[in-house]
């Protein structure tokens, strides 16, 4: 019996959530799942947008299902974290979202983002099958903002030797395993010397350890260009935090939209798995909401704790469903729901 913790979170979060959910209980793996309230939710019905009880869970099972969180724009939003079992430090640490917060709590130092063609899909192209290596703790993230003057506003951008190297290290492991061998890294070190050049050269410092492995950097802006006109030359992508962040949704947006695109965050003792999508307030409640993101989030989740047959169980199903464009949510086309899409992937799991 697997313990997850499943953190259904806000706008369109939970219903993508009960998707994965009652599909991978479908499935056959046993699943116990921990639901614990997060962000929006958890504020709306008194708590803080992340309590205790969150890091008890995680803390005990090591392993999260997240759906989206909401932050508000605007307004300045903190997430106060007192110590817990995974962070037992003195003081309590303050974060701009709930998102970063678990990020750095549980010291989830990389995000795995997988950007694949689907069948049946349509999408700008057909043959994109890359990933996306995202450092997940530092750059512009640390919310260390201020306003100078009433008229002037910074953040502090930190890139360390460490992070980086950390990164690249797992990414190229990760490689290594999967047999890819191309990697490029993301910067503009042309304009940041120093932050952008600490992180080109730490990380290429490393992928050099990987003779097999062929590594090449492009300026931040020319990658998104490359991606938009020939995204099947590209296999593995280094980026830091932000760059990472914006690259992930162009990424999503070449295979059919945000709805598509899972993602994991990874470190080492726990592993949060979320979609790359945000909360998507336009189209939440409307069981209208496409759950492969999250799904796929789900079956990543799946191959982490070993059940790499019920992961391809799932997908198999899922990949069905999609070529048969059986009960498809709008965005694929369809004029399915969630719900319906969902049940469609369960019933493909039982003729499998
Ligand atoms: P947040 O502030 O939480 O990031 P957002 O609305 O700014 O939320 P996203 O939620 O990432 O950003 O999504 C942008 C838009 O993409 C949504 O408004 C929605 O129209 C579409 N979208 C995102 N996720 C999905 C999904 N799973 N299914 C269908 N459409 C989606």
């Amino acid at each position: 019996m697997h313990q997850v913790t499943l953190l259904p979170g806000d706008g369109i979060g939970p219903e993508v959530t009960a998707a994965a959910r009652a599909i991978v209980d479908a499935c056959g793996v046993a699943v116990a799942w921990d639901v614990q309230r997060a962000g929006l939710a958890a504020q709306d019905a008194g708590l803080p947008p992340l309590g205790p009880a969150v890091f008890d869970s995680i803390g005990r099972t090591g392993l999260a299902l997240k759906g989206p969180t909401g932050t508000p724009f605007g307004t300045p939003y903190r997430i106060e974290v007192a110590a817990h079992r995974a962070k037992p430090v003195a003081e309590p640490r303050v974060y701009p979202s709930v998102a970063i917060a678990l990020r750095k709590e549980f010291d989830l130092y990389i995000n795995v983002r997988p950007v694949r063609s689907l069948p049946g899909v349509a999408a700008r192209y057909r043959d994109v099958d890359l990933i996306i290596f995202r450092e997940n703790s530092e750059d512009l993230y640390l919310g260390r903002e201020r306003m100078v003057d009433a008229d002037t506003a910074e953040a502090v951008k930190t890139i360390t030797r460490g992070a980086t190297e950390r990164a690249a290290r797992f990414a190229c492991e990760t490689m290594q395993r999967q047999g890819r061998k191309k990697l490029a890294i993301g910067h503009k070190s042309n304009v940041l010397k120093l932050t952008d050049g600490l992180f080109l050269n730490s990380a290429r410092a490393i992928a050099e350890q990987y003779p097999q492995i062929e590594t090449r950097d492009r300026v931040i802006d020319a990658l998104c260009m490359e991606l938009v006109l020939a995204p099947e030359r590209y296999d593995c992508l280094l980026l830091a935090n932000l760059y990472g962040d914006i690259v992930s949704d162009l990424c999503a947006g070449l295979v059919g939209g945000l709805g598509m695109a899972p993602g994991a965050n990874i470190g080492e003792k726990y592993a949060i798995f979320e979609a790359v999508h945000g909360t998507a307030p336009d189209i939440a409640g409307r069981d209208i909401a496409n759950p492969v993101a999250m799904l796929l989030s789900a079956t990543a989740l799946l191959r982490h704790v070993g059940e790499f047959g019920a992961a391809g169980r799932i997908e198999r199903a899922l990949f069905d469903v999609l070529e048969r464009r059986d009960r498809l949510t709008p965005d694929l086309g369809g004029s399915g729901g969630t719900r319906a899409m969902t049940q469609a992937i369960i019933d493909a799991l039982g003729a499998d």
